[in-house]
């Protein structure tokens, strides 16, 4: 019999990526969406019509316990969450409630109606935070520096201490940053591709930017959803640091971009202090061994093909758009 697969933040990146790969693999795939959301399933595109809509509210321990003790999931993937990390000074308290909140909501929900559905908590290498060393991997104290990686933090342990209590079988992503053509224009990686795409075809002239210096360890999110699946699938519900171990500068981001569309860069970017973050760290690394020697993970797309297809997507999209 096929598996059911239930998802938070379907309508997401990562949602659409996972769902992609889990209807490949034949699963009936079921997305918790708030009710007055509904109308937001068709950002998954294709994928629309494959999805079993739920329309229930994150912050309804009831409402998510009738819809777990009906679909009887095996298993529950918990991504949602307001992904732009900035926003979260504006709501602490929110972005608690919809990180933690649901993540233990939805374990409780498992705990009772007493199904052995495996469960995937979305946490983050903002976690980490203030790091001390780099590379980090499954044994770096966690360090959070602001309310969303709080967050994140606190729905990391209560899923821990769920797994240890009640004996579930529970694992936690510590993802890196992972990209692809579905990233909002918020995140640096799409802001960057997009904008070098309407310069060239001479829909913009410049493209304002924050440090330059700045780096990260860029994933393709097609690759880090494979391992979400990975570690639902393994003997042992065990925690994974999942990146791709080589850090890049938001420069040669910008290089790589405006070389796909055979344009200097220099001559387009400006630097603007309104886009540099306080308190920022630049040493965010993954080390991906454990998932590489247990689940046999590694990331299959480069940093330049992963930013090529970023930019040949926005290029098409602009021209779709255009004409
Ligand atoms: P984050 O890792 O979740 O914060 O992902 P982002 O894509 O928003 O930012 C990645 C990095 O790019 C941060 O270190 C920013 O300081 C840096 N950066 C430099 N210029 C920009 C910019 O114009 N926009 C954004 N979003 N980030 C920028």
């Amino acid at each position: 019999m096929a598996k059911t697969a239930l998802i938070t933040g379907i309508t997401g990146q990562d949602g659409y990526y996972l769902s992609k790969l889990l209807r490949e693999k034949g699963y009936q795939v079921a997305g918790l969406i708030p009710p007055q959301r509904q109308a937001s399933v068709a950002k998954l595109g294709e994928l629309a019509n494959q999805i079993k809509v739920c329309p229930v509210e994150l912050t309804d321990s009831k409402a998510l316990l009738q819809v777990v003790a009906q679909l009887h999931p095996d298993e529950i993937y918990n991504l949602a969450a307001p992904s732009f990390v900035p926003d979260s000074w504006k709501d602490p308290l929110g972005t608690l409630d919809l990180v933690t909140g649901t993540a233990t909501r939805l374990l409780d929900a498992v705990r009772e109606v007493g199904i052995p559905t495996r469960f995937y908590q979305a946490s983050s290498s903002e976690m980490f935070g203030n790091v001390d060393r780099d590379p980090q991997d499954e044994n770096t104290p966690f360090r959070p520096k602001n309310p969303y990686a709080a967050a994140k933090l606190h729905a990391h342990w209560t899923m821990v201490h769920h797994r240890s209590r009640y004996n579930l079988f529970a694992c936690s992503g510590i993802l890196y940053n992972h990209e692809s053509p579905r990233r909002p224009p918020s995140f640096v990686t799409r802001k960057v591709t997009l904008t070098a795409a309407k310069i060239k075809l001479g829909l913009s002239d410049r493209l304002e930017m924050g440090n330059l210096d700045a780096k990260r360890d860029w994933g393709y999110a097609g690759d880090h959803v494979e391992a979400m699946w990975r570690m639902l699938q393994a003997d042992e519900p065990e925690d994974y640091v999942i990146g791709t171990g080589k850090l890049h500068a938001v420069r040669e981001l910008v290089a790589t971009a405006f070389e796909c569309v055979d344009l200097n860069w220099e001559q387009y970017v400006q630097v603007n202090p309104k886009f540099f973050r306080p308190d920022e760290h630049f040493q965010l690394v993954a080390d991906p061994t454990k998932a590489k020697t247990n689940l046999g993970w590694e990331p299959q797309v480069s940093f330049e093909a992963l930013i090529e297809k970023m930019v040949k997507k926005d290029l098409e999209y602009l021209q779709a758009k255009n004409f």
